[in-house]
C-alpha cells in the first residue's frame, strides 16, 4: 500500500506489538537484574579488598548526581516542566488523537463497548474498517453518512485538552499541532491554521469525486442534517468529505511540514491516541533523541514506537497515565498556567452559552 496512506497496523505487527511487549518486560528483569550485580559482587570483593569498596562508593555517588547535560532531571511531569523552563522550550509539538475528545461526548474508535468500530453492526458492514474506505463508499455511502449525522462537527465543543494546545500557542511555545481527528475541534478552541495540521483531513471542506468541484460545511450539514445523499450539483457524482480515508493519501502539507518541524521540535507531547494508525503513529520517531516526549494517555501505547518508559536507557521520555485533560490541568498548573487555561475554559462557555441564547431568540 502506499506509505502515504492512513493504515491500521495489520493482524501480525499487533502479534508482533504484543511479542515486543513481552520482550520489553524481559528487559526490564534483565535491567534489574543487572543492577542487582554490584550489591553482590561488593559482597564478595568485601571480603577480598577494600579498594573496590571505594569504588563501589564512588558508583553510587555517581548514580545520584544529576549530568549538567542530562536532558531530563527526572522522568515525571516535573522533569518536563524543569526542561520547559531551563531550555526555554520554543517549539513544543503535539500529536493527538480521539482521546482528547471523548470528554466533548465524541466516541473514539476502538474503546470496547463505546467506540466506534464496536457500534456499527446496524450497517452491516463487511468489516468495521470499510466504512472509511473509499472503495467501499463509492459503492455504499449510506453508512458513512449515517454515521457522519452522529459525528457531526458542531454539535460539540472543545475541551479542556484543545484548550491547552491553545495555551501553549498563547504563550508563544507551539510550534506544530498534530492531530488524527476529524471533529473540527481544534479550529472551535481557536487554534491557528498555521498551527494544524489534520493529518486525517477535516469535514471543513468536501470535493466531488467526478469534477473536484468544493463544497463549503454548511453546504454539507445541511445534506446530511435532511438525510440526503449528498451528490454534485453539477455532475451529479458523489460528494465526500475531505476527512482521509484508509486508501488515500495524506494532505500534502502533511509531509511539507513533517520533515522541518521535527527537526525543530524541542519537546513532543502525544495525548489520546492509541497510536495504531500509520503514517501518524511514527511521527512520534521523528524528534531527535535529545527530544524529550511525554505521554498522557489513559494505557501506555506505541509499541514500535521504541519508547524507553520503564527502561534503565530512558533519560528523556515521560509516561503520564490518566485523563487527558487532568494531564493538561497538572502540567499547566505547574508551569504557573493554570488560571490561564481556566480563562480560556470560561471564555469559551461564555461565548458558547451567548450563541446559543442569540439562536434561541431568533429562532422565536
Ligand atoms: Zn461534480
Amino acid at each position: 500500500m502506499d506509505s502515504g496512506t492512513p493504515r491500521e497496523r495489520s493482524p501480525e505487527s499487533k502479534t508482533k506489538s504484543s511479542e515486543d511487549s513481552h520482550n520489553v518486560a524481559t528487559s526490564n528483569e534483565a535491567d534489574m537484574a543487572i543492577r542487582e550485580k554490584p550489591s553482590s559482587s561488593k559482597t564478595s570483593s568485601m571480603s577480598t579488598s577494600g579498594e573496590t569498596d571505594v569504588v563501589d562508593a564512588l558508583a553510587s555517588q555517581l548514580q545520584n548526581i544529576s549530568l549538567p547535560n542530562q536532558i531530563l532531571s527526572d522522568l515525571s511531569m516535573d522533569g518536563i516542566v524543569a526542561y520547559i523552563r531551563k531550555k526555554p522550550c520554543r517549539n513544543i509539538v503535539t500529536m493527538v488523537g480521539a482521546g482528547i475528545s471523548t470528554a466533548a461526548g465524541i466516541p473514539d474508535f476502538r474503546s470496547p463497548g463505546t467506540g466506534i468500530y464496536h457500534n456499527l453492526k446496524k450497517y452491516n458492514l463487511p468489516y468495521p474498517q470499510a466504512i472509511f474506505e473509499l472503495a467501499y463508499f463509492k459503492e455504499h455511502p449510506e453508512p458513512f453518512y449515517e454515521l457522519a449525522s452522529d459525528l457531526l462537527p458542531g454539535e460539540y465543543r472543545p475541551t479542556k485538552s484543545h484548550f491547552f494546545i491553545k495555551l501553549l500557542e498563547e504563550k508563544g511555545v507551539l510550534l506544530r499541532h498534530y492531530t488524527q481527528n476529524i471533529d473540527n475541534l481544534e479550529r472551535l478552541a481557536g487554534i491557528s491554521e498555521e498551527k494544524l495540521i489534520e493529518a486525517h483531513g477535516t469535514f471543513y471542506k468536501s470535493h466531488c469525486l467526478g469534477c473536484q468541484n468544493q463544497y463549503g460545511f454548511e453546504w454539507l450539514k445541511r445534506q446530511i442534517n435532511r438525510k440526503r445523499i449528498p451528490h454534485c450539483i453539477h455532475c451529479n457524482a458523489l460528494v465526500k468529505p475531505d476527512i482521509i480515508f484508509f486508501g488515500e493519501n495524506l494532505p500534502r502539507r502533511f509531509y511539507q511540514k513533517m520533515y522541518s518541524d521535527f527537526v525543530e521540535c524541542d519537546l513532543l507531547i502525544i495525548m489520546g491516541s492509541s497510536l495504531e494508525v500509520e503514517p501518524f503513529a511514527s511521527l512520534a520517531l521523528r524528534p531527535s533523541k535529545m527530544c524529550p516526549r511525554l505521554m498522557i494517555n489513559l494505557v501506555p501505547v506505541g509499541d514500535n514506537i521504541e519508547f524507553l518508559f520503564g527502561k534503565s536507557a530512558n533519560d528523556r521520555d515521560v509516561l503520564w497515565i490518566g485523563d487527558c485533560d487532568a494531564g493538561c490541568q497538572l502540567l499547566a498548573d505547574k508551569l504557573g498556567w493554570g488560571d490561564d487555561l481556566i480563562k480560556l475554559l470560561a471564555t469559551d462557555e461564555t461565548t458558547y452559552s451567548s450563541m446559543e441564547r442569540g439562536t434561541a431568540e431568533t429562532s422565536c
